[in-house]
């Protein structure tokens, strides 16, 4: 069976007008993500870049496929541009279109202009291989749906490279179209592969991270930026059970912001607002990266201390009382002068559930509170068996 090449064409060019015109649909409900719009436009300069050197060659008008290849270079350049925007890099439009200009303009020029369709294939490739690798520097954010796109755009690029040869070597012409049955024929079945193929991606690649971005909205605290008691929770209950597991330390400090209704009902809500936030960031510089620090309360904090005896988490909870108490004295020029207690427990022989730790520090914090605030309690403790030197008592 034989294929009528300008019917095969026409069928390329809707395929991937309708791949454009699903990631435009997509883009006008995500306006803030300009990679949908500008691989959306890709796909449609590339459909009027196909139906015009369809019409070009079937009517043999060299004005039609002069716009068709500089439509096809333009496609390129807009992904690439997309490729980039994904992850928020730049890519000034300039060079977007330089690829377009360049090709458009080596048609007047004497020698070059005799082999533009084998520089508009080269100019092309280049862009779709650059659009591979931005899209391969953004992998560290573990998006399954990346990968497709890279291969097809891949696939793609090295398609145009094979254009590129089979053109200089004369066996597909300079301002022809590939005729389906040579080496450069391909393009026609993959051009309709990648077109399909990346837009479908594209649009699991933006679900994708939009349901993990909800994700973590779902596990952070919107005032402070910190673990939400959920969060918390879940993490926290995962790194003592590793503790236990391995038979270290662990320890659990709990916070509570002192005499707080005052702060609000004398100043207002937001610095409220501002002292919370305040003992985040000192509570935060003064941990390790593998603490588990949370917001279990309105004005209460948990963190939880892998690997710390009971002495070392009484020791970084009073500093970072003293830094609170040192750092909030002022907030903007409201004399607030807040404070902090706290209580510490451990847990003995690997043997305390997370909800028994807490509930011995929310012990100590209660002592901390009835002997006047602005202090940090040790946790009254069973003592491990077999003696140990670590102190276990309310301090
Ligand atoms: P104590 O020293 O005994 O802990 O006294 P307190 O006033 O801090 O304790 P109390 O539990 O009576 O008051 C806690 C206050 O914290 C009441 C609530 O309005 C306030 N609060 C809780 N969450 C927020 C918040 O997100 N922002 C602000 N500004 N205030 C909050
Ligand atoms: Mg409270
Ligand atoms: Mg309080």
């Amino acid at each position: 069976m034989d294929l009528h090449l300008p019917t095969l064409m026409i069928m390329e060019s809707f395929v991937t007008a309708c791949a454009g015109a699903v990631l435009l649909l997509a883009w006008s409900q995500n306006p803030k993500i300009s990679a949908l719009a500008l691989w959306g436009f890709g796909n449609i300069a590339a459909s009027g870049g196909i139906f015009s050197l369809m019409l070009g060659s079937a009517l043999r008008q060299p004005f039609a496929s002069a716009l068709g290849g500089s439509l096809l270079v333009l496609a390129p350049g807009l992904m690439w541009k997309a490729a980039r925007a994904f992850d928020a890099k730049s890519a000034p439009l300039i060079f977007a279109l330089l690829g377009t200009v360049v090709v458009g303009l080596a048609n007047g020029i004497p020698g070059i202009g005799d082999v533009t369709g084998s520089l508009g294939l080269a100019t092309g490739a280049v862009y779709l291989f650059a659009a591979a690798i931005a899209l391969w520097l953004g992998r560290k954010e573990r998006l399954a749906a990346r990968w497709p796109i890279i291969a097809f755009t891949a696939l793609h690029a090295a398609v145009l490279s094979v254009g590129t040869y089979s053109t200089l070597d004369g066996s597909t012409g300079q301002d022809v179209v590939p005729s389906v049955m040579s080496l450069f024929g391909f393009i026609h079945f993959e051009s309709i592969i990648f077109a399909l193929g990346t837009a479908v991606f594209i649009l699991a690649l933006v679900k994708e991270r939009n349901e993990a971005a909800s994700r973590m909205a779902a596990q952070i605290d919107p005032l402070t930026g910190i673990a939400n008691r959920g969060a918390f929770m879940e993490s926290a209950e995962r790194v003592v059970e590793r503790c236990r597991r391995d038979g270290a330390a662990v320890s659990v400090m709990m916070f509570d912001l002192d005499r707080f209704k005052a702060i609000n009902d004398t100043h207002g809500h937001a610095i409220g607002d501002a002292v919370i936030r305040k003992f985040c960031e000192v509570t935060a510089a003064a941990l390790r990266p593998s603490d588990v620090f949370g917001r279990i309360g309105g004005e209460e904090f948990a963190v939880v201390l892998p690997g710390s005896g009971i002495e070392a988490a009484y020791v970084r909870a009073d500093r970072i009382r003293a830094s609170f108490a040192e750092n909030c004295r002022f907030v903007g020029d409201h004399q607030v002068n807040t404070t902090v207690s706290g209580g510490v427990s451990m847990s003995v022989n690997g043997e305390q559930t997370l909800s028994a730790l807490l509930n011995y520090s929310d012990i100590a914090l209660y002592c901390a509170k009835t002997e006047g605030r602005n202090r940090v309690k040790r946790a009254d403790q069973p003592k491990p068996e077999g003696g140990s030197s670590t102190v276990l008592r309310v301090a």
